[in-house]
């Protein structure tokens, strides 16, 4: 398991940098993650004064997740960075806060593995696709198929319908082939 934590007890006032690698297996960690591989970086800088602390961090690099026409792996690049203050929970609203990094009174330590997840969870980029051509054949072929028996088992104008009103991966497929028969 990876360790994403910061020793805060006994920190000296001032500026203090950490790094910490990101691959699959920080990701395996936490349920439903749909990211297969990653070659990320965190680089965290904390800062440290008499009366406050803040978090400024940024992560860069790739995750591969299932591509959205193919579900082939897809690399995808993975870039944000942010600054929040870091404090001990005064009140139960502090624990849901997401303006700070909550830190339970007292504590020895912050644990950063969630902030990351979360972080690199609603930054991976919402075109989750290969670029053109680069998509698994084999099995575009096999949801073209799907899409065929699913055309004779029913009406024809209503399995027509439904693949112009699905947003994926038929109308995706639907336009690789359009694109092709040109
Ligand atoms: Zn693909």
């Amino acid at each position: 398991m990876e360790d994403c934590k910061i020793q805060i007890k006994g920190l000296k006032d001032g500026k203090h940098d950490f790094t910490f690698p990101l691959d699959e297996k920080f990701f395996e960690t936490f349920d439903n993650s749909l990211i297969l591989k990653a070659q990320l970086l965190s680089t965290v800088e904390l800062e440290k004064s008499k009366d406050w602390m803040n978090l400024s961090f940024s992560i860069n690099g790739t995750v591969d997740v299932p591509c959205d026409r193919c579900l082939d792996p897809v690399t995808l690049p993975v870039s944000c960075s942010d600054s929040l203050p870091l404090r001990e929970i005064r009140s139960e609203s502090d624990a849901f806060n997401t303006d700070i990094v909550a830190i339970e009174p007292g504590a020895e330590d912050v644990d950063l593995s969630q902030l990351f997840y979360d972080y690199v969870c609603i930054n991976i980029p919402l075109v989750r696709v290969h670029p053109d051509g680069g998509c698994n054949e084999q099995m575009i072929e096999k949801l073209n198929q799907l899409c065929g028996n699913k055309k004779n088992s029913g009406r024809p104008e209503d399995a027509v319908e439904m693949i112009d009103s699905v947003d994926s991966p038929f109308a995706a497929l639907k336009d690789l082939l359009n694109n092709k028969e040109k």
